[in-house]
């Protein structure tokens, strides 16, 4: 099959095996070329197979000699479809983690589950006895909620007022002021029940109660402040909510497992191009400004490169994890710096249809949105027939 892109909306319906495993590849070379650190061995990353989660595992896996299990949601091929990219990306990653002489393996099915969470539950007890990191880096736009069936879905939307903004159509480059109405109160409690932090909390109590938790295990999750020109559609509005919730389970849960030399985080990541960040809207200008100043000023960075920072500089610096006031990592500090946010606003105000591509790296976005799914990557012939039918291996198999 010769796999091309196809775009339908902010995803893309295709994606490329070949390429996939090549920003696999990448993103695996990037982390051996860096100076190894002394982090976990044994890491659950729930959320495994695309943006932060499967940076986390990769840096995780390559940086620190870690042995991973991952948890994901992703499709095989069918008919005449092609596989999801998490789906190839963790093939491509299984196959190097064990060509490295790691374990790997890989469950893939609803997190949000009681029976995914009993299936991994046996797989730890099977082959590592005890997790050091469970990393939590789901984006869900829905959940089901395991104890009483009801199904929530995740809107992004403000709160308490319409919020009127520019935004940009990524794949067509049309600027347009957009007007998103305010999210009821069902809205906001849904959101919070997909994103917030209920389930991480249910991870963390599972595997405790099974005893699964090394003494001084770490667990972190992810969030986002941003700049006040996305608050109302971010940081004040639904998810940013759900985050406050997030950022909540993490000190009651610090609380609990500070005692025995363990700790639950929060990681304030950089604004980057994933799968969910597309869904946002307004977000897409504001990234394609700030990765033209960024780059510019040397100082950009996708998921791995925050990825293995955040282990390196952050969480594994045999002391305590620098945190903000609130007890909160940042990674965000780079793209939160006053130069690079006063840049961002003034060309926030100028910008519109005609100085577009001057004033953002609209180009940049687009190629991160395709590599996403493999696409312009650099050494894959796209004209080449490839087989689309890739087998993930089964979890009880890994050795
Ligand atoms: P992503 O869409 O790239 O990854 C989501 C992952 O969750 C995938 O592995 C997917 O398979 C998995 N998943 C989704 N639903 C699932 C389910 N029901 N069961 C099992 N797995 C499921 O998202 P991302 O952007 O990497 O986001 C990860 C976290 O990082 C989120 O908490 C997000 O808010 C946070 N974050 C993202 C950004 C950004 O700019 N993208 C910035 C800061 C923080």
């Amino acid at each position: 099959m010769v796999i091309k892109p196809k775009i339908r909306g902010f995803i893309c319906t295709t994606a490329h095996p070949v390429g996939c495993a090549k920003h696999v590849e990448e993103q695996v070379e990037y982390v051996k070329s860096q100076p190894k650190f002394e982090g976990p061995k044994k890491v659950l990353v729930i959320g495994s197979s695309t943006g932060y989660g499967l940076a986390s595992r990769i840096a995780a896996a390559f940086g620190g000699g870690a042995d991973t299990i991952g948890v994901c949601f992703e499709k095989p091929a069918s008919d005449n479809r092609t596989a999801t990219a998490g789906w190839y990306n963790t093939v491509a990653f299984e196959e190097m983690a064990r060509d490295a002489g790691l374990f790997a393996a890989t469950v893939n099915g609803d997190a949000f589950s009681d029976a995914i969470k009993a299936e991994v539950i046996d797989l730890i007890k099977e082959h590592f006895g005890q997790v050091d990191l469970v990393v939590y880096s789901l984006a869900s736009p829905r959940r089901t909620h395991p104890k009483t069936g009801e199904s929530f879905s995740s809107v992004i939307k403000p709160v308490g007022q319409a919020f009127t903004s520019k935004t940009v159509d990524v794949h067509s480059g049309k600027v347009s002021e957009v007007t998103i109405e305010p999210a009821t109160e069902d809205e906001v409690k849904n959101t919070i029940a997909v994103m917030g932090g209920e389930d991480w909390e249910m991870w963390i109590n599972a595997l405790d109660e099974a005893g699964l938790l090394a003494d001084n295990a770490t667990t972190v999750a992810y969030s986002y402040i941003g700049p006040e020109l996305t608050y109302a559609i971010y940081r004040e509005g639904t998810i940013g909510r759900a985050k406050d919730d997030l950022e909540a389970t993490a000190k009651r849960m610090n609380a609990k497992l500070s005692g025995r030399g363990g700790r639950a985080l929060v990681s304030v990541n950089k604004a980057v191009v994933t799968q969910s960040s597309s869904a946002i809207p307004v977000v897409p200008l504001y990234i394609s400004i700030l990765f033209k100043l960024m780059k510019e000023q040397g100082l950009h960075e996708g998921c791995i490169e925050q990825m293995y920072r955040m282990y390196k500089d952050r969480l594994y610096v045999g002391a305590p994890a620098p945190t903000d006031d609130a007890g909160r990592v940042r990674l965000d500090d780079w793209e939160m710096r006053p130069e690079i946010q006063a840049a961002v606003m003034k060309a926030w105000s100028e910008i519109d249809a005609e100085n577009l591509m001057q004033l953002s790296d609209l180009e940049g976005y687009r190629a991160d949105f395709l590599r996403l799914f493999g696409f312009g990557i650099e050494g894959v012939d796209y004209e080449a027939d490839v087989n689309p039918d890739l087998q993930l291996q089964a979890p009880g198999s890994a050795k």
